[in-house]
């Protein structure tokens, strides 16, 4: 399959910012630019602002995401968001594994894992994050790790459960640093994790999946590294947090 004939993702990944009100306001502003857009454009909001970006994304081309989400089903889990009360208000996708869970909050590949299949059992389409720390990359252990995380974390998702993953390939040191991984970089590593998704699924799913770089893109440059073969879209941090910064990588993606 080209790389055109798969669906590119832009994803914004709020992290905590925004209230609701701030959101309401954020997703107005939004809406117009990226109306025409020829690619998936998905807002992944704190849980308070859900409601607030659901109604504001309504009748629009904006789809609305969590961040995280629990493995279980309900319980006695203080402070956590089940997968099915996502899907209940109205949510389509779920980021599992992002480097800041998995740095400050304990995340693990098993329990990413659990995550995952928590997701789509709850019929979520998942943006699962792996990447690596810099000193990894410096002890050339980049495609081991990639692979690696991305094995545990599709560990028990069937093949026709893949059209609802996209893997988000992050590097940790370009998360937030302005230091973006290279074109090159990226669509290496992104390449790596098609090749696994191979191994795993066959070459007709490798091929059909949507695999995201994420780490400092920007409206200067999205063109470049959204020109590779293997990045087929992008979770974008702080770019997400400004209209028409945002809005230019969406058009960058819809070339
Ligand atoms: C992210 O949070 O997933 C991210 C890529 O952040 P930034 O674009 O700010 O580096």
């Amino acid at each position: 399959m080209k790389k055109s004939a798969r669906r590119a993702v832009i994803a914004g990944n709020w992290k905590m910012n925004k209230t609701p009100c701030e959101t309401t306001a954020l997703i107005n502003e939004m809406k117009p630019l990226v109306k025409d857009a020829d690619c998936g454009v998905v807002l992944c909001v704190p849980y308070v602002d859900l409601c607030a970006a659901l109604e504001a994304a309504k009748d629009s081309n904006i789809e609305i995401g969590a961040q995280n989400c629990h493995w279980a089903k309900s319980g006695a889990f203080t402070g956590e968001i089940s997968a099915d009360m996502l899907v209940s208000m109205g949510v389509k996708y779920v980021i599992i594994g992002h480097s800041e869970r998995r740095t400050y909050f304990g995340d693990t590949d098993v329990t990413v894992n659990q995550r995952v299949r928590a997701a789509l059992d709850a019929g979520l389409t998942v943006i699962l994050c792996v990447g690596e720390y810099l000193e990894q990359r410096e002890q050339g252990v980049t495609g081991e790790l990639v692979a690696m995380q991305t094995k545990i974390a599709l560990g028990g998702v069937s093949a026709e459960e893949l059209s609802r993953i996209i893997i988000a390939y992050e590097p940790v040191w370009a998360i937030g640093t302005g230091r973006t991984a290279t074109a090159d970089q990226a669509d290496e590593v992104n390449g790596i994790i098609r090749a696994t998704v191979k191994e795993l699924y066959g070459e007709a799913a490798a091929e059909a999946m949507t695999v995201q770089y994420g780490g400092s893109m920007n409206a200067a440059n999205a063109a470049e590294l959204l020109s590779k073969e293997h990045v087929d879209g992008g979770l974008i941090g702080g770019a997400s947090l400004k209209a028409a910064d945002f809005a230019a990588i969406v058009e960058a993606a819809s070339r």
